[in-house]
């Protein structure tokens, strides 16, 4: 019996000092695993060091680690150590599935122990496998993490009690650790987003700063010529007037209007038109220097603003602007010969703001145009000239509509005969405030906004019925009506000439109508048609202010005309300025020997009538022999007065 419990004692003695072995093994296990935890800040180097001491520590065949989602709603198996560990990890699953989904909810530990405390279902379920799982809370200071989870024991058996508190043991030590580096992880992957966010930000706020550049670019600039629009002008001008007031300087404004520009686009179409334009804004740039700034106000119009200019400096710029343009300007395979009045005007003389300065420059620029000037300085006196658009627009179109535009018609006299043989009808409107407003302010306006088709059928239908009246008076006189570029677009012209003729039973012998050189030039191909039509139906055409456009030979050898009207600023001075004598009288002879006859315009004086007598000129037309005049006013001259006896009357007899 004694050596039974010697024996007894020994065995409890080592038993005893195994359990303390196994005990102090464990503890040195749990310290080792506390500081390896504690020195590593790579979360899935924690979570796998865990799992790993976890399964040392109560001996699973497979140990795994859920760790619950930000929204609780499922969990994810973080990391595996032991059997199946591949398969596990990262599995995600729903708290409502498991054993594990059962422990997240509960927040209780599970060994074999907790069975008593499922429902029914739930033992039903899990009591076969209860003893093969245990799987405890992983909680942090601040929140619940989830759990480790050991999976059958290893060389079979249950887990027990025991395992249930080393594993609860090492999961409150480990706990807190974990949850601080999945605090730090967070941090970074923060920080993280963070970064990629402000780099998105920069490159959006680099994209969206590019695309306001952009804008701010296309604001104040001319998308078609990349200039400067009208805005950057007025800005640039308004700089402009500043330094030059502070340094006590002056400056200049110039403008630029493009002559027939209107013309080439309508009739060759916008693309040609805005090369051209493109090109021309080219050339104008290549002629300036740094600090002047070429832009284009709209249309055909461009601008320059010259900083530091004086009244000298703008004319010398100007004449550049003009020369830049004396060579052809080349679109596709055809070049253009284009002219442009220039306007200027200068701080401080003309103007002290912007707006006085842009509007001195555009009176003085419709000053060149009118007067087929290729400059003109601002002067004050012709602030008068420059009608305002809209306004007149707006009263011409009820001036049409009411027919109060009415017709004055200027004598034509046969140089050989010394006859009075034809008149031509010019348009006159007495505008009810401002009196009579000259056809060069309203016909251009006219043309621009197509009101010239109607208001030439209004001008014929004038002429003809008063070339009727006065043949039915014995005055056989042929009359001559002016027509637009536009009236020769028009395809139904020679049909309306028709039509009106009739409606006044007059010979279309009887009718001339006059087109500028240029409307002819402007489409010389398509006039050719509709001119041909007309010749056809026996009306006279002829070719009016010749000299001032660029005719070419081989058209007007082609052209269906019979008469060339030679300008009047050629024969007004002719007598004075040998050049224009000389360009008077090979126009005559050129005419004749084109088989044209030709009309001088613009007779003031007896001296100048008898030498284009001299010169063998066919026909006169001039203040000399009488001004234009209203149809009473006409047919009293005719009847009266001192041409009266030269004019072709025919037989009163015939007419009876
Ligand atoms: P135009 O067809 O060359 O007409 C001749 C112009 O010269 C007329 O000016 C006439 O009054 C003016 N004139 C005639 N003799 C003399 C003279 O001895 N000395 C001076 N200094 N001038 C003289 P007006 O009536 O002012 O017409 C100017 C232009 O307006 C015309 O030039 C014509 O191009 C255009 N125009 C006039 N009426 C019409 C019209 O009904 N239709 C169209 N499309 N254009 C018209
Ligand atoms: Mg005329
Ligand atoms: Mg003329």
């Amino acid at each position: 019996m004694g050596a039974d419990s010697d024996t007894a004692a020994q065995n409890m003695i080592r038993e005893l000092e195994r359990q303390l072995h196994q005990k102090e093994a464990e503890i040195a296990l749990l310290r080792e695993i506390t500081t390896l935890i504690g020195g590593e800040t790579n979360l899935q180097k924690v979570f796998d060091l865990v799992a790993e001491c976890a399964r040392d520590l109560i001996h699973a065949e497979t140990v795994t680690i859920p760790i619950l989602a930000p929204d609780q709603s499922s969990y994810v198996y973080r990391a595996a150590a032991g059997r199946n560990a591949e398969e596990l990890i990262n599995a995600d699953l729903p708290i409502e599935i498991g054993i594990c989904g059962w422990v997240l909810r509960h927040r209780k530990p599970w060994w074999r122990g907790v069975l008593e405390l499922l429902s029914e279902n739930e033992r039903n379920q899990w009591e076969k496998e209860a003893g093969t799982v245990i799987l405890v809370p992983l909680v942090g200071k601040r929140q619940f993490l989830g759990g480790i989870a050991g999976i059958n024991k290893t060389g079979g058996g249950e887990f027990d009690k025991r395992d249930l508190d080393l594993l609860s043991l090492f999961a409150s030590q480990v706990g807190v650790a974990i949850e601080n580096v999945m605090f730090l992880d967070e941090l970074a992957r923060a920080r993280q987003r963070a970064e990629a966010f402000k780099e998105k930000l920069e490159t959006t706020n680099q994209q969206l700063s590019r695309t306001n550049e952009e804008l701010q670019h296309l604001a104040v600039h001319d998308p078609l010529t990349c200039l400067p629009n009208r805005t950057l002008i007025l800005d640039r001008l308004q700089q402009a007037i500043l330094t030059a007031k502070r340094n006590h300087h002056p400056m200049a404004l110039i403008m630029i209007d493009l002559d027939h520009f209107k013309e080439v686009n309508d009739t060759l179409g916008h693309t040609i038109g805005d090369q051209l334009l493109i090109n021309i804004g080219k050339r104008f740039q290549s002629t300036l220097r740094e600090p002047d700034t070429l832009g284009r106000l709209g249309g055909d119009e461009f601008a320059v603003v010259l900083p530091e200019a004086t009244q000298d400096d703008a004319i010398v710029v100007a004449s550049k602007l003009q020369s830049a343009l004396q060579e052809p300007v080349k679109v596709d395979h055809s070049s253009f010969s284009i002219g442009a009045s220039i306007g200027i005007a200068v701080y401080p003389e003309h103007g002290v703001d912007p707006s006085s300065l842009l509007k001195g420059a555009d009176v003085a620029m419709y000053v060149a145009k009118r007067n087929r000037d290729e400059l003109a300085v601002y002067d004050p006196e012709q602030d008068t000239y420059k009608p305002d658009r809209l306004e007149l627009l707006r009263d011409l179109r009820s001036a049409i509509q009411e027919q109060t535009i009415s017709s004055a018609f200027q004598p034509k006299m046969d140089l050989r005969s010394g006859e009075l043989i034809g008149m031509e009808a010019l348009a006159r409107w007495t505008h009810p405030e401002k009196g009579n407003i000259p056809p060069y302010e309203f016909i251009p306006i006219l043309e621009q906004t197509g009101l010239i088709r109607p208001f030439s059928l209004h001008m014929l239908e004038q002429a003809v019925r008063f070339a009727k009246r006065c043949q039915q008076q014995g005055f056989e006189l042929s009359v001559a009506v002016n027509l637009s570029v536009h009236n020769l677009r028009d395809e139904r012209l020679a049909e309306q000439v028709a039509e009106i003729l009739g409606r006044h039973d007059l010979e279309a012998a009887l009718l001339g109508l006059e087109i500028t050189e240029s409307a002819i030039m402007n489409d010389p191909e398509h006039s050719l048609g509709i001119l041909t039509e007309l010749q056809t139906m026996g009306v006279q055409l002829s070719i009016d202010d010749f000299g001032t456009g660029y005719s070419s030979l081989s058209y007007l050898k082609r052209l269906p005309v019979s008469e060339l009207k030679i300008d009047r600023s050629f024969v007004h001075d002719m007598t004075q300025d040998s050049e224009n004598a000389m360009i008077v009288r090979s126009t005559i002879d050129l005419a004749h020997n084109l088989g044209l006859e030709t009309v001088a315009e613009g007779i003031e004086t007896t001296e100048i009538l008898e030498v284009l007598q001299g010169m063998q000129c066919d026909m006169a037309q001039g203040y000399l022999i009488s001004r234009p005049l209203a149809e009473q006013e006409f047919l009293d001259f005719l009847a009266s007065g001192k041409w009266a006896k030269h004019t072709r009357r025919r037989d009163r007899a015939e007419n009876l």
